[in-house]
């Protein structure tokens, strides 16, 4: 069996085992988390490690994500294939690839410059073209390109920047872990014009989103 093979059974055990299993079914996810290849995004040292259940080191004391934290996140902004997708947080860029699979465009934003360069370069390899990389305080959103059909936040912010919200089109949806440094619980806000609704999902433990409406550094 090549490694590419390998790489795509631990893939498939992947999604059953921790995504399917743990409640996540919309079939365009499931497609998408089969689909993309996370090795590809997690430090050579690590690659081993790419399909098992938790988060993984990308450098700069940063992590690629879960992959049910990916699934479920993805799961929980509805996207249907023709919206435009704010990620706060681009990490390795490997959310952003799942998110390519399943909107029509998606501007993500990092706030290491470095970590932003290596994932642009990941996408670019793949063949990933509706993904743009931004550089900056994605606590500010990007109100040049909003209104944003989804926005998610995969840093965890002490509140729901209000920015943030504003950049929503309507009935558009935000994804954001709020809490303190140490945990939080997923939240989801829907824009229903004026008015913003807000469910608690589940408990969960990310790295801090740095930033003039998160955490100072
Ligand atoms: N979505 C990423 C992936 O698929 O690899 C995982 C992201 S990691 C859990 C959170 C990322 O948010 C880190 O790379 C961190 O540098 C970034 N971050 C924190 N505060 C930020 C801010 N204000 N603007 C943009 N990125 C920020």
């Amino acid at each position: 069996m090549s490694n590419e093979a390998l790489f795509e059974t631990d893939r498939d055990f992947m999604v059953d085992s921790q995504i399917v299993a743990r409640g996540v079914h919309d079939p365009r996810v499931l497609e998408a988390m089969r689909t993309v290849p996370r090795h590809c995004f997690v430090q050579p040292d690590y690659r081993y490690l790419a399909y098992t259940d938790g988060p993984l080191p990308i450098g700069s004391g940063q992590t690629i994500s879960q992959p049910y934290i990916v699934a479920l996140m993805s799961e929980l902004l509805q996207l249907k294939g023709d919206e435009k997708v704010l990620e706060v947080g681009t990490g390795s860029g490997y959310q952003a690839a799942v998110l390519a699979q399943l909107a029509k465009e998606v501007h993500t934003i990092e706030r290491h410059a470095n970590l932003a360069r290596y994932a642009a370069s990941i996408l670019e390899q793949l063949g990933v073209t509706s993904v743009h990389v931004h550089v900056g305080d994605g606590t500010l959103g990007l109100p040049e390109l909003a209104p944003f059909a989804a926005i998610t936040v995969t840093a965890a912010a002490p509140n729901v920047p209000d920015i943030l919200l504003a950049q929503l089109s309507e009935g558009g949806r935000l994804v954001i872990p709020v809490g303190s440094r140490g945990s939080q619980y997923l939240e989801r806000w829907r824009r229903q014009g004026d008015h913003y609704d807000q469910e608690d999902i589940i408990p969960v433990a990310f790295v801090p989103l740095i930033g003039e409406h998160g955490w100072k550094p």
